[in-house]
């Protein structure tokens, strides 16, 4: 068994934030301006004050500005070799066997912070969004019920990470309200549309991955380099309107079905901090094109969950999946963003797509669940749905764990409003 470095702040049994975590994210504590942060346990650290007491001076970081922005992407943009310094730094200041910050109790009272007393505010000022449609399970269900059974994959899927521009305006941080949607529907028994609330709301569990790392207009990312552009990850729900999606989305896919609001976790966990969860991707058949041609272990082993609660009632765990079943790894999605020469930047975010295994149990979104508004779920309070009520709340959880370490991203939690 693996026994992991322990800090000197107290990490309850279980906390996806031990001392090899070390996520980024941006906190608001009382009237004092937003600060870049990280967790551990239950303790936020501002980040802000460590810089202005010195605590950076050995890393020789030239310009500690970033640490006073009310946004992570002047952060993110110092560089891996910094941010991993910051990173590797907090490591040693908070193990158990160090002392330099556990004595100073005036950086300490300032700098430490019970995470219930902060509000964790959206961390980046999101550029881009790209939206894939990477995992083989989802795809092909959503073909069967939207399609053809016999033909649910197009022809393109095995060849290209199928994506879309998504929009950045609407992606919110976990503990967001948002409203039902309103849109054009078509009912089945009908031959005109209809306009009113959806009547089909659901979720999508996905993870989406941060750029670090800027290229310009022309230039394309090598597969085999991806990484190096990819700062961390986040928990997202990329909340649907089956209804609206289903009239609307020929020829061009998607487009008011998904931009009402999207719920990303606060904390933006590291690759780095991931590396011990590395593996295999499911074999793809047939080869893929040179430019997406990836070896090694490119796929990470990250827990998924799905929780649904009613208003004034238990939450029942609807979903258990996994990202490890993305059949397009990141490295590959970010090699084909930009393989015309599409330029990317810091801050931007590119999910991947709902993940979904091939249990039943394993779908991430309510129109696999209750597949298509067949089969309906039911609840542990005895309620059954078919899609997302008012009131419901939805969260989302990703963890990972080996050999006595977990790390993982926290939640992504979002509650339904009836429609205005
Ligand atoms: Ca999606």
């Amino acid at each position: 068994m693996n026994h992991q470095k322990n800090s000197w702040i107290a990490v309850p049994q279980h906390s996806d934030f031990p001392l090899q975590n070390i996520p980024f994210g941006i906190i608001q504590y009382q009237n004092d301006t937003p600060h870049p942060a990280t967790r551990i346990g239950d303790t936020v650290i501002d980040l802000f004050y460590l810089a202005e007491y010195g605590y950076f001076d050995s890393l020789d970081i030239k310009n500690l500005s970033p640490f006073s922005a009310p946004v992570l992407n002047d952060f993110i943009a110092l560089g891996k070799q910094t941010t991993n310094a910051v990173r590797e730094y907090l490591m040693k200041l908070f193990a158990e066997d160090n002392d330099y910050l556990k004595n100073d109790e005036k950086t300490k009272a300032m700098a430490l912070i019970p995470v219930e007393e902060v509000e964790l505010l959206l961390p980046l000022n999101i550029g881009d969004y790209t939206d894939f449609y990477s995992s083989i399970e989802h795809a092909t269900n959503v073909g069967k019920m939207f399609r053809d059974p016999e033909n649910a994959l197009l022809p393109n899927w095995r060849h290209l990470p199928v994506g879309y521009h998504g929009r950045s305006s609407s992606i919110v941080v976990s503990g967001a309200e948002i409203h039902r949607p309103k849109g054009q529907l078509k009912p089945a028994d009908s031959d005109q549309p209809v306009f009113g609330p959806s009547r089909r709301l659901d979720f999508e569990l996905e993870m989406a991955f941060v750029t670090g790392k800027e290229t310009k207009l022309g230039e394309s990312v090598p597969v085999d380099q991806a990484e190096e552009y990819i700062f961390g990850m986040v928990v997202f729900n990329d909340l649907s309107a089956r209804d609206i999606q289903k009239w609307e989305y020929v020829p061009l896919g998607p487009f008011l079905s998904k931009n009402f609001g999207s719920v990303i976790s606060p904390w933006i966990v590291t690759l780095e901090a991931l590396e011990a969860f590395r593996t295999a991707s499911p074999k793809q058949d047939p080869e893929v094109l040179p430019y997406l041609s990836v070896s090694g272990e490119k796929n990470f082993d990250i827990n998924l969950e799905v929780a649904l609660q009613p208003e004034n009632s238990e939450e029942t765990l609807i979903c258990r999946s996994n990202f490890k079943y993305m059949y397009w790894n990141m490295n590959q999605q970010l090699a084909h963003q930009t393989v015309n020469g599409c330029n990317i930047r810091v801050g931007d975010l590119y999910a991947s797509g709902t993940i979904s295994g091939s249990e039943r149990d394993s779908f991430g979104s309510m129109l696999e669940l209750s597949w298509g508004g067949k089969n309906p779920i039911t609840l542990n309070d005895e309620s059954t749905r078919i899609f997302l009520e008012d009131g419901d709340t939805v969260t989302m959880r990703a963890f990972c764990e080996k050999d006595n370490l977990r790390i993982g991203f926290g939640e992504s939690v979002v509650k339904i409003l009836p429609a205005v």
